[in-house]
């Protein structure tokens, strides 16, 4: 019968990959807990509006990319496409800006968008999310950033190049966006079609365009660096002296503007030269207009997403899951040996041991042969004979010396050594 595959753009995250899953989302979550971030868990589904006023209408994500559909006929839910319009949504459902004026929260899981799948795209992935509400300091802004380096860091990516940029704010960019539409009107004929769009829509937008026309067209374009306001330009001034005195490398890079409506002032991404055309691994920025766009009080925030895939696509660890080794296996011989191991097996798991068992009755060879594969430490065996005497053999895979042990202290045995090992 034909099989049926997975949906396009949708990926299997198999054991021997997800234990490098557990090892990001483990690090991260220790190195978070020390600079006083929660976790909070949202759903997957949301309701469209969220989105469109939260990401903005004319957004790729917004006009092209997201999953979207009538539920029964009265409303438009949408699988969320990122999750920050998600965790201000709860924000502000359950004020939780009343508990403390600084809020600081962590979220992972995955995020759906219709893109053209490729390596490194893919249509669900996971970001890990962290989101401070509460400060406009910039110093916030450079704290996030210390402790997104340090946990890729932590993770050995020594080699992600940090760039950053200010977008001004609500009172200077409506000046760029007049100066870059000027700057476009007349060039349209150069541009792509999408970008022709755009300069009706979201020019600003045109700098995300990676067609290389249209970069050469905005080779000589105003930057937004120079329409920032004093209060941008002291306020990105502060974050750069910050991060330098963090110890944080990083280049500014005018030209990025990122793909999402709400940012506002500071901008940055972490992007490798590993990964070919989708380089980057990390987005965020400053969304200082966003609770109240969503019907909170005034409320700046900061924040940014991990791409978990690209992350780990670049983790150099064992791929295989050998670091879930047994401790111990157990070959039982014959349907006593095979209830009288499973019980030894089991009271050892509860243990915390990592132990092994075939069920299948094959012979002592082939479940040697198994024991070996797995990379088992030691083996248990439980024959016929063995069951007779109340005595089994233990070998060790290494030195291939074999003792024999009775029933009675198998358990307190193996727990030793899984002490020493
Ligand atoms: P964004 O939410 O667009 O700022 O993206 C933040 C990060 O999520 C990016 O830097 C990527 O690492 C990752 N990302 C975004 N879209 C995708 C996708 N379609 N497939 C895989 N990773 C993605």
């Amino acid at each position: 019968m034909e099989i049926i595959t997975a949906v396009r753009g949708f990926k299997d995250i198999l054991p021997g990959e997800a234990v490098k899953w557990h090892f990001v989302e483990q690090t991260a979550r220790t190195i978070f807990s020390s600079f006083g971030f929660r976790e909070i868990r949202l759903p997957l589904l949301e309701k469209t509006e969220l989105f469109k006023r939260g990401i903005g209408e004319a957004t790729d994500i917004v006009e092209k990319e997201m999953y979207t559909f009538l539920d029964k006929g009265d409303e438009y839910l949408t699988m969320r496409p990122e999750a920050t319009a998600g965790v201000i949504r709860a924000y502000i459902e359950h004020s939780l800006f009343a508990a403390d004026p600084v809020v600081k929260l962590f979220t992972m899981g995955p995020m759906f968008r219709r893109e053209r799948p490729q390596k490194g795209r893919y249509r669900q992935f996971h970001q890990i999310d962290a989101e401070v509400l509460g400060s406009d300091d910039p110093q916030t802004d450079a704290e996030l950033i210390f402790m997104l380096v340090h946990l890729l860091h932590t993770l050995g990516l020594m080699s992600l190049k940090l760039e950053i940029n200010s977008l001004g704010c609500r009172d200077c960019r409506p000046a760029f966006r007049t100066a870059i539409t000027e700057f476009l009107s007349g060039k349209e004929g150069e541009l792509c079609g999408d970008c022709q769009r755009r300069l009706h829509t979201n020019p600003l937008r045109v700098f995300d365009c990676k067609v290389k026309e249209c970069q050469q067209v905005l080779a000589s374009a105003p930057r937004l660096l120079d329409f920032l306001c004093d209060a941008c330009r002291d306020h990105f001034e502060e974050v750069q002296g910050t991060l330098t005195l963090y110890g944080t490398p990083f280049s500014v890079n005018s030209r990025m503007v990122r793909g999402l409506d709400y940012y506002t002032r500071t901008t940055f991404e972490l992007t490798t030269e590993s990964l070919g055309a989708q380089n980057a691994v990390v987005g965020g920025g400053r969304f200082d207009g966003l609770v109240k766009d969503l019907g909170g009080p005034e409320i700046a925030g900061i924040g940014f997403a991990i791409g978990m895939e690209r992350l780990v696509s670049m983790l150099a660890l064992a791929d295989d899951g050998l670091d879930q080794r047994p401790l111990l296996y157990i070959a039982a011989l014959g349907d006593g040996a095979k209830k009288k191991s499973g019980l030894i097996c089991n009271r050892l798991r509860i243990k915390g041991i990592y132990a092994e068992i075939d069920y299948s009755g094959k012979s002592l060879k082939s479940q040697m042969k198994r024991a070996d594969k797995l990379g088992c430490r030691y083996t248990l065996i439980v024959g016929d004979r063995e069951m007779d005497e109340q005595i089994a053999e233990l070998r060790d895979m290494r030195s291939s010396s074999q003792i024999k042990i009775s029933f009675d202290k198998i358990e307190d045995y193996v727990i030793n050594i899984a002490k020493e090992n």
